[in-house]
This record gives structure tokens, sequence and C-alpha cells, in this order.
């Protein structure tokens, strides 16, 4: 089976981020950045189905320079291949931007089964995956806790309000989005990081795919206004002092409002 899974990458959990002069992003500068949680859930689903049955994983990403690092990591987590699609004429795209490259390149590598995450760490739109089976035209299910494949199908069985799974069963090709913590991720290894540096990072321009003046700001129907963090509250208190100490006073607080 070939699968292939979009991976983004995004600014790492522990960075601290500020917002760019222009308000409209965040300052990427002098920050770290990693694959996205969501995504790195998807790559390991990807590998154990790799593990279990053979096959190919292809990671995709669209991104500038540093994209590189992440699509390194999951080469080395044991990803066959990647496809980097690094051009500034994607910069600023849109959810549907973002869908139709990826829609480009899974036309010509016709995978059967496309992994996307529930959504991404910074964005947090939700939107990339069913977009891209849509324009893919084929079938999607989204939030999946875990896997399996048989007899030319997947089962996945997702996440519902209230604890509830739902099972649900798609016949290939198709596309699934994943949920955190619906596995354990591997670390790439050393032997793992010294095979990466001989596989392919195949990198495209979105002219290559064949979408030039389709994504990127211009196209983008989308635009971000403003970017802020909100002003705090007119009644905020911060609590100070050691853990037990806060804790005392935040129990003294609610039973002052009558709440315990
Ligand atoms: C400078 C700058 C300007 C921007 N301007 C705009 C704007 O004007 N309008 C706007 O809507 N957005 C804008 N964006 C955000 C942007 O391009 C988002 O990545 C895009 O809108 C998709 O949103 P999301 O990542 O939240 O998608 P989600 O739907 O939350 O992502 C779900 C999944 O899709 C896949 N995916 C998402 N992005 C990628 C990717 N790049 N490569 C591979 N897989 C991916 C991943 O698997 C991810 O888990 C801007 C970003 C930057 C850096």
């Amino acid at each position: 089976m070939k699968i292939m899974v979009c991976i983004k990458q995004v600014p790492h959990q522990d960075a601290r981020l500020d917002v760019k002069g222009d308000g409209t992003w965040i300052q990427e500068e002098g920050i770290k950045f990693e694959i996205n949680q969501y995504d790195q859930n998807a790559l390991e689903a990807a590998l154990q189905l790799k593990d279990a049955s053979g096959g190919e994983v292809v990671v995709v990403s669209v991104g500038p320079e540093r994209v590189t690092q992440s699509l390194r990591t999951a080469l080395g987590m044991g990803a066959d291949r990647a496809v980097h699609v690094k051009d500034p004429e994607a910069d600023g795209s849109d959810p549907l931007g973002i869908a139709k490259i990826l829609a480009a390149v899974a036309k010509a590598e016709s995978p059967d089964l496309l992994f996307t995450g529930f959504m991404s760490d910074d964005g947090n739109i939700a939107a990339v995956g069913p977009m891209l089976a849509a324009l893919l035209d084929v079938p999607h299910t989204t939030t999946a806790v875990s896997l399996k494949h048989e007899n030319g199908s997947i089962q996945v069985e997702r996440e519902l309000e209230g604890g509830a799974l739902e099972v649900v069963e798609l016949k290939t090709p198709c596309l699934v989005t994943t949920q955190t913590g619906m596995n354990q991720v591997r670390y790439a290894s050393l032997k793992g990081i010294m095979a990466a540096k001989k596989k392919t990072i195949d990198v495209k321009t979105v002219a290559d795919l064949g979408l030039a003046g389709q994504v990127g700001a211009g196209a983008a129907k989308v635009k971000i206004e403003k970017l802020y963090l909100p002003a705090k509250g007119q009644g905020a208190e911060i609590l100070s002092g050691s853990v037990d100490e806060v804790v005392g006073k935040l129990v003294g607080k609610i039973k002052e409002l009558g709440l315990l």
C-alpha cells in the first residue's frame, strides 16, 4: 500500500510566541519548529501500517527552507521519500490553497491512503484534510484514534463527544485525519537518521504542480486581518507565592464566591 502523509511544520510547543509587526502572523525569527503533533501521530500510523504489511510512505510538506529539517526527521523515523513544495508563491495560502497544492502532489503520487492531522497546532483550522479529500474525490473520515487495513478497506475508530467511539469503513483510496494521542510516536533512531541522508527530498514549485496564480496570498479567499492577544479581563487577579500558597489562596477565593 502506498501512503501519503501531509506534515506541517509548526512552532515548537515550548516556543515563546510574539505577534509580527504588521499584526498578521507570528514572529518566526529565533523560534524552534517541529512537526505538528497531529501529523506526528499520522506518520506513526502510516509507519505502523507499513511495518505490518509493507508498502511505501511518502511525506509531503508545503513551506519554506526550514521545513527540510522536519522532512529529514520524518525520513529518519522511517518514511521512504519526501516531497517539499518550497515556493514563495505558496506563502499566505488559505486552507483551500494548501489543499490544492497537496491535491496536485497526490494526483502525481496516486496513494492508496492519505493522512493529514485533524488540525494544525498553529492555525487550528481543521479544514485542509476534508478539502483535500473533496478535491481528490475520495472518501474521508476525521479524528481517527485507531485504524486497520483489511481487504482493500480501512477501518477507522473515531472519537465522538462524551467518550463515545464510532467505527467507519472506507474503501481505498481514501483520506483519514488523525487525533493526537492515537499512538506512541517513535523517535528517529541514529540508524534511521543515517539512512535518511540517502533518501530523496523532491523539491517542487507551484508552477511545477500546474498551480501558478491559483494559490498563495493573491488567490486566498480567507485573509488574516489581525492576530492579537486579547486584553486582560478587568477583574483578573494574578495569585502569587509557592504552589501551596497559590492553591490555598485559590480555594479561599472559590469559598468567598460561594462556589465551594
Ligand atoms: C505569513 C503567513 C501568512 C498567512 N496568511 C494566511 C491568510 O491570509 N489566510 C489564511 O487562511 N491562512 C493564512 N496563513 C496560514 C496558512 O497558510 C495555513 O497553513 C492554512 O490556512 C491552513 O491552515 P491550517 O494549517 O490551520 O490547516 P488545518 O486544516 O488545521 O491543518 C490540518 C492538516 O492539514 C495538513 N497541512 C496543513 N498545512 C500544511 C502544509 N503547509 N503542508 C503540509 N500539510 C499541511 C496537516 O496534515 C495538518 O495537520 C498564513 C500563514 C503564514 C505563515
